[in-house]
Parts: C-alpha cells; structure tokens; sequence
C-alpha cells in the first residue's frame, strides 16, 4: 500500500490564552472541518515563569473532551465537580466536558520548566451533552514501547509492540483516537503505522525534525495527511514527534470560545446557561 503523503504543512503559531499564558497554537480556531474530529493543539512550554505562572483560572466548556500531556512541570486541576488532579512529567489528563464543566488549570511550580500538550477532540451531537467526566492518567500507566532508536509512549489507541498490540487508557468508539508521543534518541529510526482509511492523521513535530510521507517537517510544525496509505515516518537523528489520528464525525461545528457545538443555537444556550449559572446542571434528557 502507497504511504500517505503531506496535503498540508502549518507552522505552530504564538498566542497567549487563559490569565497570559504564552503558548504556540498548531491549529485550531477556524476551517476546523478537515481536521474533524480535533478541534485544536496548543503547545505551551517555557523555562520563564512570567509565560506560565497565570495559568488558567476558572472558566468553562461544553461539547468536546480536552486532552493535556504533561513533559515537565507540575500543574493542577480543579472543577465543579470537586475533582482535584495534579499533573506531573508525564500526566496525562483526559477530560470530558460534555454538557458542561467549571474548571481551571493552575501551574504549581513559581519557577522552571513548564511543557507539554492540550488537544481537544469533538464529541458526536448524541455525545455532547453527556455528563462531564475527568480522569487523569499517571505517566507510570502509560504503556511505553521499547523502540532500538527510543521509544513510543501510547497515550490513546492501538499500537504494534513486539509482543503484539499495545492499547492506550483511554477509547472512544466514535472517533477512535489514536495519539502516540514517537521519541528518537538516536538515527535511524523508520516506522511505518496502519491507520484506518478515511481517519484525519496529523504528525506534529516538537523536537528536531522527522521525514513524514516523504517531506521533512521541522521542529514546531504540524502536517496533515492524505486519507489513504500508511503512515510513514522517519528521522536521522534525535527527534520527538507525536502523531494523532481519528475518524471524522462529519457534523457541522460552530465553535465560539470554549464551546463546541454543532449549531449556531446551541452555542447560544450553552452562553445562556453560563451566564445564568446552569452550565453544569443541563444534561440530555
Ligand atoms: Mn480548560
């Protein structure tokens, strides 16, 4: 089977977003549809405290799960539900917002490294009112697969091990996420990863740079794949990349703020229900 090429490169661009986190946004905010089902990937990382040390204070979202990936630093979460979760190196945080979820994520460190990842992953219309859920991951139940140049750690989805398949934690039978953090410590490494045709697959590299398709792809750039084929990926030397694929929803998605619905309407009420309070309170009946 023919490997999937590079339909599109995109530089991870500066923002700042919460209490002035400073930031890189890989993708997200607009023309959303061919990336169904992600919705975005912020990329925050910094060794000055001033970028982080706002943090996210308390606001909310509804209709989408958000996934964040602690390298390094020490973050906490809080919200409505009275959940309390403290993200270290290697954390994992998987959070279903459903119909609505309070919460904030807060640094808990004053000086120092601070890395890693937030993807947002859209929910089917039938799914997005279900109730808010939370669950975090320690880095130590993330499967790691050994690999003669580095490893593959396994944060969502299948992957081949020696011993046969390796799943991550987390599944969700709509979209079927696959997200693998590849690292490279040393060339050459060259794997190749069935995905299922029709999934939406992105390969983000964070450090140094990879072949992906055939194209090299250097440090804070995403490429988005063509739809059928293989995965193909391949790297000379120290690398650090992850790959995230799933399969498309195909609803329409009206995203305003930290909503993500699939009308115009529904983002109107979940404002409405905001401001009266009720956010967390209006589920499917
Ligand atoms: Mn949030």
């Amino acid at each position: 089977m023919s490997a999937r090429r590079v339909e599109e490169m995109l530089v991870a661009r500066p923002t700042s977003d919460g209490d002035g986190v400073r930031l890189m946004r890989v993708f997200g905010g607009q023309d959303l549809s061919r990336f169904d089902p992600f919705l975005m990937l912020d990329e925050f990382g910094s060794q000055s405290a001033s970028d982080y040390i706002g943090g996210f204070p308390s606001h909310p979202h509804r209709g989408f799960e958000t996934v964040t990936y602690m390298l390094d630093g020490h973050m906490q979460h809080r919200d409505h539900m009275g959940n309390v979760g403290e993200l270290r190196n290697g954390d994992v945080q998987w959070m279903t917002a459903g119909s609505g979820v309070i919460h904030s994520e807060m640094p808990q460190q004053k000086e120092g490294r601070m890395r890693g990842f937030q993807l947002w992953l859209n929910l089917a219309a039938k799914d997005k009112m279900q109730p808010a859920s939370y669950r975090d991951v320690p880095a130590a139940d993330i499967p790691v697969l050994p690999r003669p140049t580095g490893h593959i750690k396994a944060i969502a989805g299948e992957v081949q091990g020696s011993l046969g398949p390796v799943r991550g934690h987390i599944a969700r039978p709509m979209t079927e996420p696959l997200y693998l953090d590849i690292v490279v410590d040393k060339g050459a490494y060259t794997e190749s990863f069935a995905v299922p045709e029709d999934d939406t697959v992105l390969v983000y590299v964070y450090e140094g740079s990879a072949v992906v398709g055939g194209t090299r792809v250097e440090k804070s750039r995403m490429v988005r794949l063509s739809r059928q084929g293989a995965v193909e990926i391949a790297a000379e030397g120290p690398a650090k990349l992850l790959l995230i694929a799933g399969r498309p929803l195909r609803e329409p998605i009206v995203h305003y703020g930290p909503f993500v619905m699939n009308t115009r309407e529904e983002i109107e009420q979940a404002l409405t229900d905001y401001r009266n309070g009720t956010l967390t309170r209006r589920q499917a009946h």
